[in-house]
């Protein structure tokens, strides 16, 4: 099977040459193509492949994308502040119990103690407040650097390597033959500099970014099987 990530490129052509396969691999025609992908459940995965690989078609679909990642970053950014907010409100009231009492007990100091280190996480754990107007931004070159993976050094490309005689998934990678891209050049994409980067972003970047890819990867094997069928 070809690399089914190819496929969509071929929509974007004027015509399509039936005469031309490749390798014993059915050749498609851009309708076969079309309809593969509608059998791709709608959601993120799905925008985020065309918008990777047919930009065509990501023109017609990037509101779609747009309020997809918007909805992902955002609830999860929201959820991320509750925590900070559910955790002083824990350790405000952990103080207040060890004061109310005369005697404090080992317990109450104790819950004083966890309060204050669940505190101190969840501030940590805090996406930037700038988030919001950094959309556009992130979703840019997340979605650049999924279309474009460099590959994995440790196996090439492959996902896989060769430990004796057996072939084993590449550790280097997890068995998806990418590697991610640099601090510098996501900062340097993102218009941030780079200790700037890793303060503020760089947790917040690897988040949505490992998020969106899954999604893609998903949406391109729904596809393959889609195409699979086809050419049964
Ligand atoms: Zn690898």
């Amino acid at each position: 099977m070809t690399d089914v990530r190819e496929l969509p490129a071929r929509l974007n052509q004027q015509t399509v040459r039936m005469d031309t396969g490749r390798g014993g691999i059915p050749e498609l025609t851009n309708q076969d193509i079309a309809a593969a992908l509608a059998f791709v459940p709608a959601g993120l995965g799905r925008e985020v492949f065309i918008a990777c690989h047919w930009p065509d078609g990501a023109a017609l679909s990037r509101r779609r994308l747009d309020a997809l990642f918007n909805h992902l970053a955002v609830t999860e950014w929201r959820k991320r502040i509750n925590r900070a907010i559910d955790a002083k409100v824990t350790y405000g009231l952990a103080v207040a119990l060890r004061q109310w009492q005369r005697a404090e007990t080992a317990e109450q100091r104790a819950e004083v103690y966890r309060a204050q280190a669940a505190l101190d996480k969840a501030k940590e754990e805090q996406w930037p407040e700038s988030l919001p107007e950094m959309l556009p931004g992130l979703l840019r070159v997340i979605v650049e650097e999924i279309a474009c993976p460099r590959n994995c050094g440790a196996c090439q490309g492959r996902g896989t390597v060769l430990a004796g005689e057996l072939v084993k998934a590449c550790t280097g990678c997890d068995g998806t033959g990418h590697t991610k891209n640099s601090d510098g050049w996501r900062a340097k994409k993102l218009g941030k500099d780079p200790s700037n980067f890793r303060r503020d972003w760089k947790a917040c970047y690897q988040w949505l970014f490992e998020r969106v890819r899954d999604a893609e990867a998903e949406a391109a094997h729904q596809m393959a099987d889609a195409v699979k069928r086809e050419a049964a």
